[in-house]
């Protein structure tokens, strides 16, 4: 990629972006790009710089350095109020003071769009997120789900070619949480427009996404489909954020193609590997407690029972291996092991997955 021009299909290049408050740094060389048309996720924990992207997408803050380019133009020093962005807050932000119809269309005739003009368009949006039937209805009286989408309505109405949604779910019950994720991508796609949301909730991020940049430290850990990221974490911490796998710590004895061999507490053997993964840097070993089975078939390793949770589908048997702790997920018609018990626990190696750094040290 030189200079500017986009990639084909490309709506957003972000490009060696940092983000410094002082010496505070928000955001540390960050670069990706974004489809049209697609369904992106920043994920990451509270402080690792999400909104700050975020911010510097939508114009609120400048860049310390890097660049942003929509459409191939740049958006240096493009203000706020000329960038083709939209934001929808968490907060909502709603007027109180104004029905549905007059918080959507608040935007359209401060930009001096006709009444009639706005009011197709308000019409339409307000289609688009099903509250048609809801405009004259005071914005107090509606549910935290339809507060939400009056303010998706109004991020929409002026037709946006990029929506930024900065944590919209986090004011819902987990029930609306739910419905309003289908709503969202269902949105996404009749609208055909390309949304960049951030959430902490890896949950979230899986059931919305067609990518999920998992963030770390104002840096990016892995940018992905949500599928690789599950199954293929490139590091320890992306595994252990996104969580559901026991994470031990590996020496890497050697690397082929796109497999390692690891020296762990159950031996040496070699496992599908992550890119990053090398000999002689850190390594962790994921293995998901569904593919572990208690069983002496050898190679096992001896271990102890120390709790066993109904989980009503399954059970959750919680083992000690000498130091290490592991989780190991029966199904619920089995019969499971006593606390106190000793078990052998065995797993195939082809089903045990090497990714890069630990997460003592961190990657
Ligand atoms: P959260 O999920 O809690 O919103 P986040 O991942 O969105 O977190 P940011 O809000 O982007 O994180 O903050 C990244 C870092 O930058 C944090 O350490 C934060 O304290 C700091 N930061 C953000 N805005 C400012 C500011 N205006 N002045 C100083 N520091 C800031």
């Amino acid at each position: 990629m030189t200079g500017r021009e986009a990639l084909p299909g490309t709506l957003l290049e972000a490009r060696s972006l940092h983000k410094s408050y002082g010496q505070v740094h928000a955001v540390r060389g960050v670069d990706f790009v974004l489809a049209r048309d697609s369904y992106v996720t920043l994920l990451g924990p509270s402080g690792c710089g999400k909104t700050t992207i975020l911010r510097l997408i939508g114009g609120f803050e400048t860049p310390s350095s890097g660049h942003l380019n929509l459409d191939g133009t740049s958006l240096d020093g493009v203000p706020a109020s000329r960038r083709p962005v939209n934001t929808v807050f968490q907060s909502y932000a709603l007027f109180p003071h104004l029905d549905v119809e007059a918080n959507v269309g608040f935007g359209l005739s401060v930009a001096g769009v006709s009444r009639d003009e706005a009011s197709g368009r308000v019409a339409e949006a307000l289609r688009m997120v099903r509250l048609e039937n809801m405009a004259r209805r005071a914005t107090q009286q509606l549910s935290g789900g339809q507060q939400q989408r009056v303010a998706l309505a109004r991020a929409i109405v002026n037709r946006p070619r990029l929506l930024l949604l900065d944590e919209p779910l986090s004011a819902l019950d987990r029930k609306m949480r739910k419905d309003m994720q289908i709503e969202l991508r269902e949105l996404q796609r009749r609208l055909g427009l390309t949304f960049l949301h951030v959430t902490h909730d890896q949950e979230e991020a899986f059931a919305l996404s067609d990518r999920v940049i998992v963030m770390n430290h104002g840096r990016i850990e892995q940018n992905d489909e949500p599928q690789t990221i599950y199954r293929k974490p490139e590091t320890a911490y992306v595994a252990d954020f996104i969580g559901g796998s026991n994470i031990l710590p590996a020496a890497v004895v050697s690397r082929a193609a796109d497999r390692a061999t690891v020296a762990s507490a159950f031996g040496t053997f070699e496992s599908p590997a992550a890119p990053s993964v090398k000999v002689g840097a850190p390594a962790s070993l994921c293995l998901r407690p569904e593919l572990i089975a208690l069983s002496d078939a050898s190679p096992s390793l001896p271990a102890k029972v120390a709790h066993v949770v109904f989980q009503g589908a399954d059970w959750l048997v919680q083992v000690a291996a000498g130091k290490q702790i592991l989780f190991v997920r029966l199904a619920g018609a089995e019969s499971p092991p006593e606390p106190g018990n000793d078990v052998s626990i065995r797993f195939n190696p082809d089903q045990a997955w090497v990714a890069a750094g630990s997460l003592a040290g961190g990657p």
